[in-house]
């Protein structure tokens, strides 16, 4: 025979057995004369906290040359398997010009996709970089109408170039080695780099500004983390047509084909 249920919540007393029935209606009552907490969102959008993590963005050297040397350890550490990356030869990012870099060392990330429906913010990914090219962003806008749309491509989340940086590829700062970019000792683009883009891409659009850097006539630039470039700061609409696109030229990584 069980015990009949006594309740060990405190009884009321006569008067709040009174104004039981209708004591939900206070803090109803009480909220009408606090001030509206209501976020704006999307028109007026509200800054996250400092630690937060959001979207992953893939950082730069000063003078250009992109961080990631495609190790694939970001990939491996990932236990939603939700990053696929390909390395490539550095020597081999230019045809005919074995001088030229994406990235110190001997390779880069040719391919790089983080597959946003897979990703649980953990930040394993980045805690495994050994050169700190992946960190994380504050960017919390990464949601879409298509599946295919949240497998981002490595120029979805690439650094932007900040003003006085080379357009990578290019010829390491003379007299360097990988070491000394992981140790953060580049400050900016050298004038051999700015010639040597000048002799194969003339029309570069970072050329003026990089030879300003050079001759002293602007300052060195500072590699920007966390900023979105202008093209980046998608419209939902804007997204799902490029990422189409993007996943029709090169389908490493869909939803469809993995398990
Ligand atoms: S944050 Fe975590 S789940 Fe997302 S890609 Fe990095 S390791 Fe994978
Ligand atoms: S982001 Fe870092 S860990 Fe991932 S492939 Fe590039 S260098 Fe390696």
């Amino acid at each position: 025979m069980t015990e009949p249920y006594e309740s060990q919540r405190p009884k009321k007393g006569p008067i709040g057995e009174l104004f039981a029935p209708v004591a939900g209606f206070g803090v109803t009552f009480s909220s009408m004369f606090k001030p509206t907490v209501t976020e704006q969102y999307p028109r007026r959008k509200t800054p996250p906290q400092t630690r937060y993590h959001g979207r992953h963005q893939l950082n730069r050297y000063a003078d250009g040359l992109e961080k990631c040397i495609g190790c694939e350890l970001c990939a491996w550490a990932c236990p939603a398997d939700a990053i696929y990356v390909e390395g490539a030869d550095n020597a081999e990012a230019v045809a005919g010009s074995p001088e030229a870099h994406m990235s110190p060392g001997e390779r880069y990330g040719r391919v790089y996709q983080i597959n946003y429906l897979r990703c649980i913010f953990c930040g394993l990914c980045i805690e495994a970089c050994p050169t700190r090219a992946l960190t994380m962003s504050k960017d919390y806008e990464i949601a879409g109408p298509t599946r295919a749309g949240m497998i981002y491509e490595k120029q979805d989340i690439l650094a932007p170039l900040a003003e006085g940086m080379l357009a990578a590829p290019h010829p390491m700062v003379e007299g360097t080695t990988d070491t000394e970019y992981y140790r953060d000792e580049i400050s900016g683009p050298t004038q051999e780099q700015v010639d040597w883009v000048r002799e194969h891409r003339p029309d570069d659009d970072t050329l003026a500004a990089a030879a300003a850097v050079v001759t002293g006539d602007a300052p060195k630039p500072t590699p920007s983390q966390h900023e979105l470039r202008p093209d980046q700061d998608r419209a939902v609409a804007t997204r799902a047509a490029a990422t189409q696109s993007s996943v029709d030229v090169r389908p490493v990584q869909t939803e469809e084909a993995r398990p």
